[in-house]
């Protein structure tokens, strides 16, 4: 019988306090320790930012660490813990699911205690750290084959009321995008487990496959906002510049919103992202590699959009999808 999950230090110390989430070993391999940051100013909104969900988005890691330093100073109220590395066996592969089971950390949530490594660290997160907060910030970056513009991020959520409060929270970190993402593969996230819980969930994106300082400028700038608007620190939001520009918008995306490939190949994007295309746009070309012609396929924009992510750097097979558009969100 493995011993439960748990922390090595407590979290209702005053002030700045650091220790372990244990999470218990078992058939697999043994216990893993991650280290978790307590930043406690007494009453107030209770806050849980997370880093790490998918082992190739690694500016989430970096940011979760920059605001503890600076939480340190300048947190008023209330309580924000910080688990930088939520799976730390995949940030160490630069691998979206850990190597060990080949499981995707964010599509089996709230985890098994009697699972296998990538299900205990769910199951440990679920039972020791979620039930301390209200608000759930999960840093994720969109991962190295695809360019994705800042964006803060939720899905539709059935409980109205939930719903609304989470696009203003993910609206205040007043990033270049605020996005309503309804995909079919929601099942076991992060996300959904929280929510069930009637907690805010919000999750941020950045794709682009390398991490760079201009990059983590506007995604720190951005999670510093969201930490003003709750009240944790005092502060005016500031609104990051990003292609140049210094704008935001609240969009929304469906299944039938992602464009496929229509042959294996190498796609080659014509557009960048939050571009606004008309019906018939060229998005991008297709080159299939396997074939005696040199003729590329184009991939047309379907209806006027807006371009929200683009496949950069990688094959591609058949069906696969190679970029995204949005339109503007109706609630
Ligand atoms: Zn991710």
């Amino acid at each position: 019988m493995s011993k439960a999950p748990h922390l090595t230090f407590d979290l209702h110390e005053y002030g700045v306090s650091r220790g372990h989430l244990v999470v218990p070993g078992g058939a697999d391999r043994g216990e893993l320790s991650l280290p978790v940051f307590s930043l406690n100013r007494g009453e107030g909104p209770r806050l849980l930012v997370t880093g790490g969900n998918h082992g190739n988005e690694l500016e989430g890691p970096i940011v979760a660490r920059r605001i503890i330093d600076w939480l340190a100073e300048a947190q008023t109220c209330g309580r924000v813990i910080v688990l930088p590395v939520l799976n730390p066996l995949a940030v160490q592969a630069w691998s979206r699911n850990t190597p060990l089971d080949g499981l995707n950390l964010n599509r089996v949530f709230p985890g098994r205690a009697d699972g296998s490594v990538t299900e205990r660290i769910a199951d440990a997160v679920s039972r020791v750290l979620l039930p301390m907060a209200d608000t759930v910030f999960d840093l994720h970056s969109f991962g190295p084959t695809w360019h994705f513009p800042p964006a803060a991020t939720t899905h539709p959520i059935a409980d109205l009321d939930l719903m609304a409060r989470t696009v203003r929270m993910a609206e205040a970190f007043n990033l270049p995008l605020t996005l309503v993402w309804q995909h079919n593969d929601t099942a076991g996230m992060f996300d959904i487990t929280a929510q069930n819980e009637g907690k805010v969930f919000v999750c941020t994106e950045f794709g682009g496959g390398t991490v760079g300082a201009d990059n983590l400028a506007i995604y720190e700038a951005g999670v510093r906002n969201a930490l003003m608007a709750l009240g944790l620190v005092d502060g005016k939001a500031e609104c990051p510049t990003f292609r140049q520009q210094k704008s935001t918008q609240t969009l929304e995306t469906r299944p039938s919103d992602e464009l496929k490939s229509p042959a294996p190949g190498i796609f080659e994007p014509r557009c960048s992202v939050l571009d606004e295309v008309k019906q018939g746009d060229l998005v991008g070309v297709l080159h299939p590699m396997d074939s005696l012609s040199t003729e590329s396929i184009d991939i047309r924009a379907p209806g006027p959009s807006i371009v929200l992510g683009i496949r950069s750097g990688a094959h591609v097979d058949v069906n696969e999808a190679v970029a995204l558009v949005a339109r503007p969100l109706k609630l």
